[in-house]
């Protein structure tokens, strides 16, 4: 059965095609500079790049439509009545939405009434379900949120030490983000490991141009960096990760800058390994200009390394026992040998062994520990879409 995967941004659409239950990828796409008289409509089919396209996507009606008529003309499908669900990656699920759940008009109401949690998407993703309810009105829709995997997450992990009528009255708390990839390769660590997901003992590592760290304790998520936004946890690609927040009037005296707001992207957009290294907020950028000598570029590759250690070390602490593995993923985590042999030389005397030559690799499912390693390490794919439909999936009637 042929379930849609969706992942909307403000100016992209990521989508997926998965044949479930076999779990086969069928077709995927992407729609950059969405909103914009020159986006570009890419389409993979099976192995190959069907399309390859710049043209003009004014409207995300607009994108849908365009999407499901190559869908019949590359007969993708012969007939749209073939998708059967549309899964909708949802950043924020606020404190209503503790799993994956069937989309409704009223459910597109509430997830909209939550765009205040995540200004740049909540909204969006809305609309595109009102979008594929018009378009595809016989397929079932199901909201998967970023936000759920923390629904485990006791009061005192995701209350702030601040006066508690903050959270009583304004919600303000931890939400955490990445939580369908973090939940993803938690399901594959525990086939990997040959356990149940509810016995797994895990660290999961997204290290992506956002960054997040999650504690897992019998397959549920204890404690994870990210905060009330995804600005808080590690040092990110743009973002500070934590930071002392008197930083926050003191720069802007200094600075002369008036707006709270400007600030925030400060620390959003400039700061993490572009604003320690000045030169880029691609690891790969920040890699080349260090081994060029770039003193600033290996400050930001020792901040990044630091600052992974002090969460992974404090989170062994937390869990209530010792770790089964750390997992690594994302971006940097799958394709950056050279950091996670950093993080995990940092963390030796904690029962982190390395294989060396194991690590010498890039995005594939493998364990990278030596055998005797007490806490086991393993590269794992995220793959977030096939999460979404695998969820949606299970829903539906
Ligand atoms: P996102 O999906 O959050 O935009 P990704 O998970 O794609 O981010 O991660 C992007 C990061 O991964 C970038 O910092 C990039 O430099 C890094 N990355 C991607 N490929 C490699 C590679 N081969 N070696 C080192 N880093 C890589």
């Amino acid at each position: 059965m042929l379930i849609m995967a969706v992942n909307a941004g403000s100016s992209s659409l990521k989508w997926q095609i998965y044949d479930l239950p076999a779990q086969k990828q069928v077709a995927q796409g992407v729609i950059e500079r969405l909103g914009t008289e020159a986006a570009l409509f890419k389409v993979k089919f099976g192995d190959e790049q069907a399309i390859n396209k710049q043209e003009p996507i004014t409207s995300h009606e607009q994108a849908v439509i365009l999407i499901l008529t190559r869908l019949k003309e590359l007969k993708v499908v012969d007939h749209l009545a073939e998708i059967r669900a549309v899964g909708h990656r949802v950043v924020s699920g606020g404190e209503q939405f503790t799993e994956s759940t069937k989309i409704t008009p009223k459910v597109i109401q509430q997830i909209d009434g939550l765009s205040e949690l995540a200004p740049l998407h909540n909204h969006i993703e809305a609309y595109y379900m009102r979008v594929f309810a018009k378009l595809l009105p016989n397929a079932q829709q199901v909201a998967v949120f970023d936000t759920s995997f923390y629904s485990t997450l006791e009061p005192v992990n995701y209350l702030y030490p601040i006066d508690k009528r903050y959270y009583d009255d304004y919600q303000v708390r931890k939400y955490g983000a990445h939580g369908t990839s973090h939940r993803h390769v938690m399901q594959q660590a525990a086939n990997m490991l040959h356990k149940k997901v509810q016995d797994v003992n895990l660290i999961t590592l997204h290290l992506g141009s956002g960054a997040s760290i999650t504690a897992i304790a019998n397959g549920q998520a204890i404690d994870t960096s990210m905060g009330f936004t995804p600005l808080a946890g590690v040092m990110m690609g743009t973002r500070s990760g934590d930071v002392d927040p008197s930083i926050i009037p003191y720069i802007m005296k200094k600075e002369r800058i008036t707006d709270v707001a400007t600030m925030i992207q400060i620390l959003n957009q400039k700061s993490g390994l572009l604003g320690v290294s000045g030169v880029s907020n691609d690891k790969r950028d920040v890699d080349e200009a260090a081994e060029q000598g770039n003193q600033r570029a290996k400050l930001a590759q020792k901040m990044f390394v630091n600052r992974i250690v002090k969460y992974v070390g404090s989170y062994l602490a937390l869990l209530p026992k010792q770790a089964d593995a750390l997992v690594f993923t994302a971006g940097i985590g799958e394709n950056d040998p050279q950091l996670r042999a950093d993080v995990c030389v940092a963390l030796s005397h904690l029962g982190v062994e390395l294989d060396a030559t194991k690590n010498n690799v890039r995005g594939k499912e493998m364990f990278i520990s030596t055998a005797d390693s007490p806490i086991k390490v393993l590269l794992i794919p995220t793959n977030e879409e096939l999460m979404i439909a695998k969820d949606t999936y299970r829903l539906l009637d």
